[in-house]
């Protein structure tokens, strides 16, 4: 191939890639958006044209913001506090490991007690939900100057520390993905707080706020309510109990932090993801105790899955000669590392995706089949994880070579037993 040629492809490339950066810019704030205005609407419905505050204006409210500023200061000095323990994070390219405080419980109980404790005082937790759009558009506002300020900072950070999908020059680009890979002040790590706090642990205080407004307008809590407000709590509860699981992540080992990421945190993980809770409270649903128990059965089923299947995995790679590991077939590799072909392993390639995909179609079901807002997270959740698992895929096929071609052979489906 010729020079030109191979600038042509290029520029083609980055072409590509940039119009695709500036739609994701755009996409990430607008989604949330549209879900929210659409739940705010009479009729519920995304597939009508959304209807706008009579002015721009209302859009913004000065305490909406200083909620949301106050709740991310609030988990920047919770992971400060010297509770928990200290773990060391998965070597770096640069070989440097990372020293992570994993206090995740002490911080969700502590930020419920806080909120009880508001309750308790007599503020109003009717805010919550009474103001979503202007917390969502504050929640945008801030990921936007936070990243702004991220990218500033980075130009001071070693070049060691700097990702390479986040540093190619292109300044919207780089902006997006994040140049730094850990942007610290002191000890407190930015990147593990928004990616394991400001986010999931808003599910816990963002239900309790709509569990208040409830029992303020119809003097009890629905039961849809009710049901999907464990769900969560359940979920997020895990992931605290859980975190050092994190630190093995992709993205805890190769991505910068920038807009994606704290834009992602701070508006899609609280407005999008459990979008069920604020919808039922603008249209609520009827729901049978016979239909609750069966949508818990089936949320229960898909944590059971998700869970065991995770805890196999990350079991058997923390610790592969554990007795508990013993009966299970392995395929070994020439990395060292062996992968399972029996268990839950052995059943898909991906059993804890299914279990993912089947907990967010019981979040969305005590909304009733009506409505399509409920079910948006059920879609953004089907079309990541098939993402995710195309990606994973080629990695671990370059990995592991024939071991992997092997495990392919033996374990035949994805993530949907005789589907995919
Ligand atoms: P996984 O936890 O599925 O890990 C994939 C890795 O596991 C592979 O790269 C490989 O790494 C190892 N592995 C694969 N097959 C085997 C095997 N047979 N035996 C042993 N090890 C194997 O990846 P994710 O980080 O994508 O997901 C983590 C969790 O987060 C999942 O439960 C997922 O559902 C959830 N998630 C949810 C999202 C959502 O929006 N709801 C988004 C993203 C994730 P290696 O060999 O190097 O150890």
């Amino acid at each position: 191939m010729v020079d030109s040629e191979k600038e042509a492809l290029t520029v083609t490339f980055y072409s590509g890639g940039y119009a695709k950066t500036i739609v994701r810019i755009i996409m990430l704030p607008l989604v949330p958006l549209l879900l929210v205005l659409a739940c705010d609407s009479p009729d519920g419905s995304l597939l009508q044209v959304p209807r706008l505050p009579c002015s721009p204006l209302q859009l913004w409210d000065g305490t909406a913001f200083l909620v949301v500023l106050g709740w991310c200061l609030l988990q920047c000095a919770l992971y400060l506090l010297p509770t928990g323990t200290v773990a060391e994070g998965t070597p770096l390219n640069s070989g440097k490991r990372l020293k992570y405080n994993l206090n995740g419980v002490q911080a969700y109980l502590a930020s419920m007690g806080l909120v009880a404790l508001a309750y308790a005082a007599g503020l109003d937790l009717t805010i919550v939900p009474e103001r979503y759009l202007q917390l969502l558009v504050s929640a945008i506002l801030l990921g936007a100057i936070v990243s702004l300020l991220l990218y500033i900072k980075s130009f001071s950070a070693p070049i060691t520390e700097l990702v390479p999908e986040g540093n190619t020059g292109r300044v919207i680009s780089d902006y997006y993905m994040g140049r730094e890979l850990n942007p610290k002040i002191g000890n407190l790590d930015l990147k593990f707080v928004f990616m394991m706090r400001v986010g999931f642990l808003s599910w816990g205080p963002i239900h309790a706020c709509m569990l208040a407004w409830a029992i303020k307008m119809w003097g009890y809590p629905p039961l849809p309510l009710i049901l999907i407000t464990i769900f969560h709590v359940t979920y997020t509860a895990d992931l605290v109990l859980e975190e050092d699981f994190d630190l093995t992540t992709r993205e805890s080992i190769s991505t910068g932090l920038g807009y994606a990421v704290v834009c992602g945190e701070l508006t899609w993980v609280p407005f999008v993801y459990i979008i069920q809770a604020y919808f039922l409270l603008r249209h609520p649903q009827p729901l049978s105790w016979p239909g609750a128990a069966a949508i818990a059965a089936l949320f229960f089923i898909g944590f059971w899955i998700y869970r065991s299947s995770n805890a196999e995995k990350n079991g058997f790679r923390k610790n592969p000669n554990h007795p508990d590991y013993a009966h299970l077939q392995k395929i070994s590799t020439k990395h060292g590392k062996s992968l399972l072909v029996s268990g839950w392993w052995g059943w898909l390639r991906h059993p804890n995706y299914l279990g993912d995909i089947i907990m967010a179609v019981a979040w969305a079901l005590p909304c009733g089949v009506s409505h399509l807002a409920p079910y948006v997270y059920l879609l953004f959740c089907i079309t990541i994880l098939v993402e995710r698992d195309a990606v994973d895929e080629e990695d671990c096929r370059r990995k592991y070579g024939p071991s992997w071609l092997e495990y392919c052979r033996r374990v035949k489906y994805r993530i949907v037993p005789y589907v995919y």
